[in-house]
C-alpha cells in the first residue's frame, strides 16, 4: 500500500487523458495521415506506459511531472511511435552495398520505362483480359508471352508469381506420383528458403537422386530412368559452385535420353540471362534460348534477377506443354496481376531493341566497367571532400574492392569495383553504419576492417546528391 504522506495519485492525476492528447496539433497532423481509431490508440498505449512509469517510479522524481510536463512527454512519445511504425513501411532506399541483385533490398531496381508501364498502363482500368479489336474478353499475358517466346525461341510462355512457384506448378503438373531424376550435385537450397527436395515433396513428386555431388554421367541418368520416371529436372546451381574435379552431361545430351524414354526435360534455370553476358565476367550463366535450342522441353526463371524486371516466375517451352499448365487449376491461383505484366513487358521490350544493356538497372549496375566506376567515385569524392564541413571529421579514400551479382547469380564472380572507406576518429564504423542506415533516404552500406564501405556501382547518378547531403550531416 502506498503511504497517504507520499501521494503518486496526484501525479497520476496530471497525466493527460487520450482525449487531451488527440487535441494537440501535434496528434491531428498524425490522425490525417494515420486516422483517428490508429492514433487514439498509440495514444492510449502512451499514455498507459507513461502511468505504468509514474507507479513504479520514485517519488521525487515524479515531484517534477507537472501537467504541462506530462502532456509535451506524452506528444513527444506519440511522434515517436508513428514516426518507428512508418520505418517499417516498405520504403526507398540507396544501395550502396555493391550486391546489384539483393534479395532483401528489393531485387531488380525497375526500368524507368517498367515504372512508366506500371504508372501509366497498368495501374487503372486497362486490357489486362480485354481485345480492343473485338471488343471481347482478351488473352491475360498473351503479349508478354509473344515477346518471351520470341526473346527465348521458345514456342510459348507463361508467367506466374515468381520462380519457385513456377518449379512447383510444372512439377505438380508434370511428376506428381511419377519419379523426378535430378543429380545429386543440383539437390540444392538456393537464397535461404528454396529448397529443391522440398519442393519436390510438394508437388507430390518421388525424388531419384543420382550420381555424386561432382560427378554425374549420362549412364547415372540412363541407368535411373525407368516406367514411373516422368521429368529429368536440371537445376541450375545458382549460388554455390562446385570447382574441380566435376562432370555432368549436356543439356542436349539428357534431351536425347528424356525424348528417347517419352520423359519431360526440364531445367530450372532461376536467375535466367536473356542475353550472353560472358563479356561482364558472368561467363557460367546459361542463357535461357541455348537450353531451348539444346532441347530443354520446360526452362523456368525469375523475373527479377538477371532479366531485371519485377517479380515473376518465367515458364517458357513446348507448345502442348504450356498449354496443359495454362489449363491446370493451380494456374489461376498462381497468375500475376497487370502490374507485373506492366513492368514485364516494358522491361522485355528494351531486350527486343537491344537496350536492355543501358536501359535495365541491374544490366547497366552489372556492365559498368571498373574505369568508368573509378571516374565516378573521383567526381564523387571531389564534391563530398567540398561540402564536408572543415570540422568535420569523417575521413574517406577510394580503394580497390569487389562487387557482387547477388540474387543467387553467379556466386564466383567478383565484378572489380572502386570503393569509398570512410571512417572517424571519435565513431565506431558501426555507429556510421548505422546513422547512414537511419537517414532519409536510408543508405544501406557495408562494414570492412572499421571501415564503412560505399559501391557506387548499385547507386544511381541521381541519388549521388542525397548521399553527399547525408555525409556532410554525419
Ligand atoms: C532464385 C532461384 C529460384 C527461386 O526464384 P524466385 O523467383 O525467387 O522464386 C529457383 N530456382 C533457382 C535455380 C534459382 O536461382
Amino acid at each position: 500500500m502506498e503511504s497517504a504522506g507520499k501521494t503518486p495519485v496526484n501525479h497520476l492525476g496530471n497525466l493527460p487523458s487520450v482525449d487531451e492528447l488527440l487535441r494537440s496539433p501535434a496528434a491531428t497532423l498524425i490522425v490525417t495521415e494515420a486516422g483517428g481509431i490508429h492514433v487514439a490508440e498509440l495514444a492510449r498505449e502512451v499514455i498507459d506506459s507513461l502511468r505504468h512509469e509514474l507507479q513504479e517510479s520514485k517519488v521525487d522524481k515524479i515531484i517534477t511531472q507537472s501537467k504541462q510536463d506530462l502532456l509535451t512527454v506524452s506528444i513527444s512519445r506519440l511522434e515517436n511511435v508513428w514516426g518507428s511504425e512508418q520505418k517499417t513501411r516498405v520504403q526507398r532506399v540507396i544501395n550502396a552495398t555493391g550486391v546489384v541483385i539483393h534479395t532483401n533490398l528489393g531485387r531488380a531496381p525497375l526500368s524507368e520505362n517498367a515504372k512508366r508501364a506500371i504508372a501509366d498502363r497498368a495501374s487503372g482500368y486497362c486490357t489486362l483480359e480485354y481485345d480492343l479489336a473485338t471488343g471481347k474478353r482478351g488473352k491475360r499475358g498473351a503479349s508478354a508471352e509473344n515477346l518471351l517466346a520470341e526473346l527465348t525461341g521458345a514456342e510459348s510462355a507463361l508467367v506466374v508469381n515468381n520462380c519457385a512457384a513456377a518449379a512447383f506448378f510444372v512439377l505438380t503438373v508434370f511428376a506428381s506420383g511419377g519419379e523426378v531424376v535430378i543429380s545429386r550435385g543440383e539437390l540444392v537450397e538456393i537464397g535461404g528458403d528454396f529448397r529443391v527436395p522440398d519442393v519436390l515433396a510438394q508437388s507430390g513428386a518421388v525424388l531419384r537422386e543420382v550420381g555424386t555431388t561432382n560427378r554425374t554421367k549420362l549412364a547415372d541418368y540412363e541407368k535411373a530412368v525407368n516406367e514411373n520416371t516422368r521429368v529429368i529436372l536440371r537445376v541450375h546451381p545458382s549460388n554455390y559452385r562446385i570447382v574441380g574435379f566435376t562432370a555432368t552431361p549436356s543439356l542436349a545430351e539428357l534431351a536425347g535420353l528424356a525424348h528417347g524414354q517419352n520423359v519431360l526435360l526440364y531445367e530450372d534455370l532461376g536467375s535466367g540471362a536473356l542475353i550472353d553476358l560472358s563479356d561482364f565476367g558472368l561467363k557460367d550463366e546459361p542463357v535461357v534460348s541455348r537450353s531451348i535450342r539444346a532441347g530443354a522441353d520446360i526452362v523456368t526463371f525469375s523475373g527479377d534477377k538477371l532479366l531485371g524486371g519485377p517479380q515473376a516466375g518465367i515458364i517458357v517451352g513446348k507448345r502442348e506443354f504450356i498449354e496443359r499448365l495454362r489449363k491446370h487449376p493451380l494456374y489461376r491461383a498462381l497468375r500475376v496481376d497487370k502490374l507485373a505484366y506492366g513492368a514485364l513487358e516494358a522491361s522485355l521490350d528494351a531486350f527486343r531493341r537491344g537496350t536492355a544493356l543501358q536501359e535495365i538497372p541491374v544490366l547497366r549496375m552489372l556492365s559498368m566497367t571498373k574505369d568508368e566506376i573509378a571516374m565516378r567515385v573521383g567526381h564523387f569524392a571531389v564534391r563530398l571532400r567540398e561540402s564536408l564541413c572543415e570540422d568535420n571529421d569523417l575521413r574517406f579514400e577510394i580503394i580497390d574492392g569487389v562487387s557482387a551479382v547477388g540474387g543467387g547469380a553467379a556466386p564466383a564472380v567478383e565484378p572489380e569495383t572502386k570503393l569509398l572507406a570512410f571512417n572517424h576518429p571519435l565513431m565506431a564504423a558501426s555507429r556510421i553504419e548505422q546513422l547512414l542506415r537511419n537517414s532519409t533516404p536510408p543508405v544501406i552500406s557495408r562494414i570492412v576492417d572499421e571501415r564503412v564501405l560505399i559501391d557506387l556501382r548499385t547507386v544511381s547518378e541521381d541519388e549521388e546528391s542525397e548521399l553527399q547531403t547525408i555525409f556532410a550531416s554525419i
